[in-house]
């Protein structure tokens, strides 16, 4: 009999271990992606996401097919559609990776209680989330500490390549078609500049690596932090939809020099991530430290407006969420600066920030987002401090902002070293770019105040 292979934030066929035990089978394998809208609490994908999913699952169907194999497609909850699909061709049991947010696992239950059987491997990470555990067998709340212990479990396994072929049901099911999803933007077409900038899909992911390897590797500790550069891997899309493992990552980068160590640890941020909202599932709704119930956040639709369209009057601020909006990704130095603007210097409620990058980014991912949101609001887990507040004004020199910038507010581009980060009003006026909408040592003392109530309470 057929048996299921589930995609889903996974859409890669090397180092896959799903696909792997499913091809090794020897059954007839149908892969099916299910695009589920519909799960309890299950959080739509958002509109720069679906582009991105558009292609990339374009790529994997057309990689089944130089198999013989087919990609199926179907709509809805997923543990119905599945339960549906599986009656449909004879199918007890289905092979997938695991995923750790609440609305997968949710559907896991929901499949299991549907009497299938349901084989989840891992893959997706490193390590597994929940094996890294403090000497006493708790879970770490810190990066440090938990970066530190996982070191001692790595490095991953080999990784291993993608099956030759899979063995073909007598009869495929029905799929939908792709473009009935109407993933892709009509009008407006917003997505010519992610078109410029990404290649979704497995092969895009590996000539994205192959271009951070040898040398942007070698130097990722002196360059990731420079937004005018191309000093990270920009791999975040190609992992966050799981079109590359971390563990191909992890070993393309061996023997690439002083860089290598840093980049590696960045990985393990977003191991850390899925620890996290693997044991706080409502992380991306609920503060983790309880005093932030009670923080006085604005609501003020014109500052939020502001910020989204890159109207702030802070140059690094607006060059960021321009890039955002153009090219669905933003340098991570310079998504710290916004984050913090947006929390601190306006004071509106980082849950809204989280909404619009989960909207806007190409590689919206629930860990990756919730965890840093709420770590730049200081109200996570981890160590960071509310009062930590980042001045946007100090960071664009300090990094060397200019040049990025230039590019992304182009009415600014004629000014030079010294006006750049900061123009003169005259300068403003001239260039038509806007006075800032905040002071910033203004918008220090309201938010040092504003935590004080909370703090004191
Ligand atoms: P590189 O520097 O080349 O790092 C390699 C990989 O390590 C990345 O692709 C990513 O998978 C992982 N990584 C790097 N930095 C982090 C980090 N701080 N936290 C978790 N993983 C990390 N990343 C996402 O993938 N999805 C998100 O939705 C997301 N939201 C963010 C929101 C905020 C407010 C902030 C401050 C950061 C967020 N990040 C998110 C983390 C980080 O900014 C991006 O992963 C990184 O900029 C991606 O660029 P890169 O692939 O060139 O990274």
């Amino acid at each position: 009999t057929s048996i299921l292979l589930w995609f889903r934030r996974d859409l890669r066929l090397a180092d896959q271990a799903a696909v792997l035990a499913a091809a090794s089978s020897g059954a007839p394998v149908i892969p099916v992606y299910v695009l589920d809208d519909e799960t309890p609490r299950h959080r739509k994908l958002g509109a720069a996401s679906r582009w991105w999913l558009d292609g990339s699952l374009r790529a994997l169907s057309k990689a089944l097919e130089a198999r013989g194999s087919r990609l199926i497609l179907r709509r809805g909850a997923s543990p119905q559609v599945l339960a549906e699909l599986a009656a449909e061709v004879g199918a007890r049991t289905i092979h997938a990776l695991h995923h750790y947010e609440p609305w997968w696992r949710n559907a896991e239950k929901a499949l299991v209680k549907e009497g299938l059987n349901l084989h989840l491997h891992h893959g997706n990470f490193l390590l597994p989330p929940g094996t890294v555990k403090t000497g006493g067998g708790t879970n770490f709340r810190i990066y440090t500490p938990f970066w530190r212990a996982s070191q001692q479990l790595l490095p991953p396994p080999l990784p291993s390549a993608a099956p030759d072929r899979l063995a073909v049901p007598a009869a495929w099911p029905d799929s939908d078609r792709l473009s009935d999803w109407c993933l892709l933007p009509t009008k407006p077409d917003w997505a010519a500049g992610f078109r410029a900038e990404w290649t979704p899909g497995e092969a895009g992911a590996l000539a994205r690596l192959d271009a951070f390897t040898p040398h942007r590797a070698s130097a990722y500790n002196d360059r990731r932090n420079y937004p005018s550069e191309e000093g990270t891997s920009r791999l975040s899309p190609h992992l966050a939809l799981g079109e590359i493992s971390p563990a191909q990552v992890w070993h393309a980068v061996e023997g690439c020099g002083a860089g290598v160590e840093q980049f590696r640890a960045e990985l393990g941020w977003r191991d850390y991530g899925q620890n996290i909202i693997a044991e706080f599932p409502d992380y991306g709704a609920r503060p983790a430290k309880p005093a932030f119930d009670a923080f006085p956040w604005r609501e003020d639709a014109q500052d939020l407006a502001a910020w989204q369209q890159g109207r702030t009057g802070y140059p690094i601020v607006d060059a960021g969420m321009r890039q955002l909006w153009q090219t669905g990704w933003i340098h991570n130095r310079v998504r710290m600066i916004v984050a913090s603007f947006l929390i601190k210097h306006l004071l509106l409620d980082w849950r809204v920030g989280e909404q619009w990058f989960w909207d806007t980014l190409v590689d919206a991912d629930y860990a990756q987002n919730v965890v840093n949101w709420q770590w730049s609001a200081g109200s996570g887990v981890d160590a960071n401090q509310f009062a930590r507040i980042m001045a946007p004004l100090t960071q664009s020199p300090k990094f060397d902002a200019g040049d990025y910038i230039r590019r992304y507010v182009p009415e600014l581009s004629a000014l030079g070293e010294e006006e750049i980060h900061d123009p003169t009003p005259i300068m403003r006026r001239r260039c038509n770019y806007p006075m800032p909408i905040v002071g910033h040592v203004e918008a220090r003392q309201r938010a040092l105040a504003a935590y004080a109530t909370i703090k004191a309470g």
